[in-house]
């Protein structure tokens, strides 16, 4: 099976590149902030292999002697090994960029083995601090992480939109910038917080799928309009990506199809939030026009709800609002978590509306610490 790699740059990304390009001495080592606690980190939760990608410019040259390459090359990989951070291979290019070689980044005439079927490259990436390796990950069919030296006046999120469009947006599956390993960590960890939950039960069939880190984008259908309604603005607000298909039994009446949906959303979240690694415990109060709604959350492992609030219609759309602290009830069991939620408000619509936001912004601050923390948010070390 196709393992997933990252293909990592040595100078500028692992150690620091000197002015004259070429660490040949000890003293010329010196590693990038946060390496060994952050590549360490992802070599330790999530199951990539490592691959180091370097030009080392007319290495067994005049210009650059192996003598002075080899102990100074060693040592670095040493080092990185002690922490557990190992390459499985290191592939060195010793051409100079005038010559053309295709073995020179960006070119990958050295890393043929994984663009035939030995990487998965659809979930591997490139991470380097230079243009040409965002190249790489392009003529790969990877993504990009660049480590990027901020310039004065240049914004991060110009300088993705500028390599996307320098890369060929179609062409290129997805470019990160980032100052630090630290976002490194983050961003490659957080890009697993998903998960999918499928339950079937004589009373309904239901799939939901959840991106923690997504864009807000979902997908609802529960066949009650107005429940759609609620969970497409938990997705909106929360920054989820979530997908949620219920054939329920609405024949019967809405019961089972709202209970039976928390319960797996429950499920799914609980799953992508994985072990509340750098997880934190929050609230949020929202106004919507005449309606108010505070929701505060602990993900800590304590099913429990608090609910203050009351509907007076019995109906909205086709949602009954009985079923609203039935849904939240079943929701933090599912998700185990700590509930707290108070409404007021005279429209209806609203009030529910504001509950469904205000959650997802809980939820959202909630899952926002720094994941590579590695600490869990409690005293007692565990969450159970
Ligand atoms: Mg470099």
């Amino acid at each position: 099976m196709a393992e997933r790699y990252l293909f990592i740059d040595r100078d500028g990304t692992l150690v620091e590149e000197p002015a004259d390009e070429q660490v040949d001495t000890f003293e010329k080592i010196r590693y990038l902030p946060g390496v060994f606690t952050h590549l360490g980190e992802i070599v330790r939760r999530l199951d990539y292999k490592l691959v180091m990608v370097t030009n080392q410019d007319g290495l067994g040259t005049p210009a650059n002697p192996e003598k002075r390459f080899w102990p100074v090359h060693t040592r670095i990989l040493e080092t990185l090994a002690g922490e557990g951070i190992i390459f499985e291979e290191v592939l060195i290019d010793r051409s100079f960029a005038h010559e053309g070689l295709d073995t020179r980044k960006p070119a990958t005439g050295l890393l043929q083995s994984y663009l035939n079927g030995k990487a998965d490259l659809g979930h591997s990436y490139v991470i380097g601090d230079r243009e040409s390796d965002m190249e790489l990950a392009r003529n790969l069919g990877c993504r990009g992480i660049r480590i990027w030296q901020k310039a004065e006046g240049k914004r991060r999120n110009e300088e993705e939109e500028r390599l996307k469009e320098k890369n060929g947006r179609g062409k290129i599956k997805g470019i990160r910038v980032v100052e630090k390993w630290e976002e490194v960590a983050d961003y490659l960890v957080r890009s697993e917080m998903n998960a999918e939950v499928h339950r079937k039960s004589r009373e309904t069939d239901i799939r939901v799928r959840v991106v923690l880190w997504g864009n807000g984008q979902s997908q609802i259908d529960t066949g009650i309009g107005f429940f759609d309604h609620m969970l497409d603005q938990l997705a909106r607000h929360s920054g989820a990506d979530i997908e949620i298909i219920v054939k329920g039994d609405l024949h019967v009446d809405e019961h089972h199809t709202v209970e039976d949906t928390a319960i797996v959303l429950g499920q799914a979240l609980r799953e992508a939030w994985g072990d509340l690694k750098g997880l934190q415990r929050f609230g949020f109060v929202l106004p919507m026009d005449d309606a108010r709604a505070q929701v505060s959350i602990d993900l800590g492992g304590r099913p429990y709800l608090k609910w203050d609030a009351v509907f007076k219609r019995e109906k909205i759309g086709e949602l009954p609002t009985e079923l609203l602290p039935h849904f939240f009830r079943s929701f933090a069991d599912a998700s185990r978590s700590t509930i707290h939620i108070s409404a007021t408000g005279k429209n209806e619509h609203h009030k529910a509306e504001a509950v469904f936001k205000a959650l997802a912004r809980a939820l959202r601050q909630a899952w926002s610490g720094s994941v590579s923390e590695n600490e869990i948010p409690t005293t007692k070390g565990m969450i159970d």
